[in-house]
């Protein structure tokens, strides 16, 4: 599933293709992709408007066009490619959106498991209310350090792993990026989160910038599905340390283990991430009181 890493790999990419590119009338193979508005409403709006700039929320993919924004969320096996006018048209049989521009170059959009979908919003006042709702700060470019605290307090009385992949807390990080940031930390994902010292949350806030910005420089993981925006594979499934390894050694010798939290399929080191039991802290007495 691409996280945020894979779709800023795609940001980048596509930007330079398609800023001032007009597009043409979309092609719906697949109207249900289209998540508003109607499948008809949607073609009509598109078909005229310019691309002035790419921008993202978690994974959420925004067109920024000349009347309103085009969101592109792809979920579990989405990938949006774009073609020139000079490359053969791709056959896929998974094809469910073309989205052609009037120079003959086109984005087409493909998802084998049909979860991912599209918009047209008329402005961010709709973006926010309708799209992005329950979408909370983007953990990349929007979150820093003492809000990245705050939410540990206020929101983690679940566990690490629960907290990170929420999206309404902080919108990008996924199951393999979770995992990896937990593994560097020597944290178990099924600590409570609200249970960090404050030197354990700045490691983990500052670990999770690096491994994105990692993620980003080296286009992505690619395991199954995900493709960058020219079709591409990406190789951050080669940095992996933990994430898809059950079995195999960490680097401190012990056996990789895949266990199930928050409803996911977890990668941990036994011996690095240990689950600390919770601090029952003492409670202090004021100066000179006696007890
Ligand atoms: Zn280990």
């Amino acid at each position: 599933m691409p996280e945020l890493p894979e779709v800023e790999v795609i940001r980048l990419e596509l930007e330079p293709l398609v800023k001032g590119k007009t597009f043409a009338a979309p092609i719906l193979h697949m109207p249900s992709t289209i998540q508003y508005p109607d499948p008809d409403v949607f073609v009509a709006a598109l078909e005229g408007q310019t691309v002035k700039t790419l921008g993202r929320r978690g994974k959420y993919l925004l067109f920024y066009l000349v009347r309103g924004i085009l969101v592109v969320h792809l979920r579990m096996t989405g990938n949006l490619i774009f073609n020139s006018n000079e490359d053969l048209p791709r056959a896929d049989r998974f094809l469910r959106v073309e989205l052609p521009f009037n120079d003959g170059s086109m984005l087409q959009y493909s998802d084998m498991r049909r979860f991912g979908r599209l918009w047209l919003v008329k402005d961010s006042q709709v973006l926010k209310n309708l799209v992005l709702k329950n979408v909370g700060p983007d953990i990349y470019t929007e979150l820093n350090l003492e809000q990245f605290r705050t939410l540990l307090e206020k929101r983690g009385k679940r566990n690490l792993k629960a907290l990170l992949l929420d999206q309404s807390c902080s919108a990008g990080m996924g199951n393999i990026y979770t995992d990896e940031c937990l593994h560097l930390c020597h944290l178990h994902p099924e600590q409570q989160a609200s249970k960090l010292t404050a030197a354990e949350a700045e490691k983990l806030y500052i670990t999770i910038q690096q491994v994105l910005e990692l993620g980003i420089e080296h286009g992505g993981t690619s395991f199954r599905d995900y493709r960058n925006a020219r079709g591409a594979l990406g190789d951050f499934q080669n940095k992996l340390s933990v994430y898809g390894r059950k079995g195999e050694r960490c680097s401190c010798g012990a056996l990789i283990e895949k266990t199930v939290v928050a409803g996911r399929g977890t990668y941990y080191c036994p011996c690095c991430q240990v689950n600390k039991e919770p601090v029952v802290k003492k409670r202090s007495t004021k100066k000179g009181e006696t007890i």
